[in-house]
């Protein structure tokens, strides 16, 4: 089997809540959304979603995605799409860094895999793990009170493991902390996401006025290090997000004790092959994890459902569903949230048709 022809679309995803805001004021009101087709001279066609953050989140844009498979795809052309081992190594000796570039064309071919042999991404990244799939709710950053409430109807929809958007002015933060806590149960679970938006000392301030909470501290400061010394001057338990870009920095957090749970998006690795090298050196550390993605819709979310789904549940601290918060659907047979909960699907591959009406033309063609 071979790719033949590698192909992708533009899709503008707007937020049922009208725009998502975290630290230092960065907001998006409409995410921009990659989809990338990878074709085969089997007739088979896979396809995978990439959608940055914004271009001000991770090194990572959405023109960048599009800009980086016109220079990638010509190196793939004519290798066969299931030997995702060698597609990785070739994408790396093609195209230095730029992991998030490497997603769609990875996750496709995770879905030919799957479709060439009848299996689900999950069954073939290590197997089903358990019924379903616990998810985070995110929280945009608002003030407190507002916070609080956003939090209190999530929870009434089902969602039991809240991301507070914090990483802005340090005091208003305590304040956003203890009150999205004080609508909740003992039974769950409640992170303050920085996304690097203090500087060190204000760190240590909010972790010191928050230490009687039952409450997770996620990627505080902007570098390892200061997180790392933060992380020092707390019991509270620790997650790193941002700076967790590879298996280096991977196997220095946990020589350093310097998180408990740790935070893994598809596309900030490079796709679901090296999320699962890095998923599977966690399992094999005894380091729980958030399995998700940086944003997406109905594909990012079929595929974080897989990643999910394929990992032991004692590590599956938690994942989400991109999808429940746009207004757009891109393909069917995505995962749909039932309370706090989603499905990886039993079809083969990922289980996603994308819809032609919604993902528009090519936007480009490399074949
Ligand atoms: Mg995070």
């Amino acid at each position: 089997m071979k790719i033949v022809r590698i192909f992708a679309h533009r899709v503008e995803l707007p937020l049922v809540e009208g725009s998502y805001k975290w630290s230092g004021g960065k907001s998006i009101s409409v995410f921009d959304s990659t989809i990338v087709g990878v074709e085969t001279d089997s007739g088979l066609i896979g396809y995978g979603e990439v959608c940055p953050l914004g271009p001000f989140y991770l090194p990572a844009y959405a023109e960048g995605v599009r800009s980086g498979l016109r220079e990638l795809g010509p190196h793939l052309l004519g290798m066969d799409p299931r030997e995702l081992g060698k597609l990785n190594l070739q994408m790396d000796a093609a195209l230095k860094g730029h992991p998030y570039v490497k997603t769609g064309i990875d996750i496709a071919c995770w879905d030919i895999l799957g479709k060439a042999t009848g299996l689900p991404v999950c069954v073939l990244m290590g197997g089903r793990y358990g019924e379903s799939v616990r998810l985070y709710r995110a929280i945009s950053q608002v003030p407190p009170d507002e916070m609080a409430r956003n939090v209190a109807s999530h929870r009434e929809q089902g969602y039991t493991r809240f991301q507070l958007k914090v990483g802005g002015d340090p005091d208003t933060d305590i304040e956003r902390i203890r009150a999205a806590r004080g609508v909740l149960k003992t039974t769950d679970r409640l992170v303050a996401d920085a996304n690097t938006g203090w500087t060190q000392h204000e760190a240590m301030r909010v972790v010191r006025a928050v230490r009687d909470l039952d409450v997770y501290i996620e990627q505080p400061c902007l570098t390892y290090e200061e997180c790392l010394a933060v992380r020092r001057n707390t019991t509270l338990p620790f997650i790193l997000d941002e700076n967790i870009d590879g298996l280096d920095v991977l196997l220095r957090a946990k020589n350093d004790l310097a998180m408990d749970v740790v935070n893994l998006k598809i596309s900030k690795l490079g796709g679901l092959t090296k999320a699962k090298q890095a998923r599977d050196l966690c399992v094999s550390m005894g380091i729980a994890m958030t399995l998700e993605d940086s944003w997406g819709g109905d594909i990012t979310t079929a595929a974080i459902a897989h990643f999910a789904h394929s990992t032991p549940e004692a590590f599956r601290f938690t994942s989400t569903d991109f999808n429940s918060y746009n207004t757009v659907s891109n393909a069917d047979g995505a995962p749909r949230r039932e309370k706090g909960f989603m499905k990886a699907s039993e079809s083969p591959g990922l289980g996603v048709t994308p819809k032609a009406d919604v993902i528009g033309p090519i936007v480009l063609e490399v074949k």
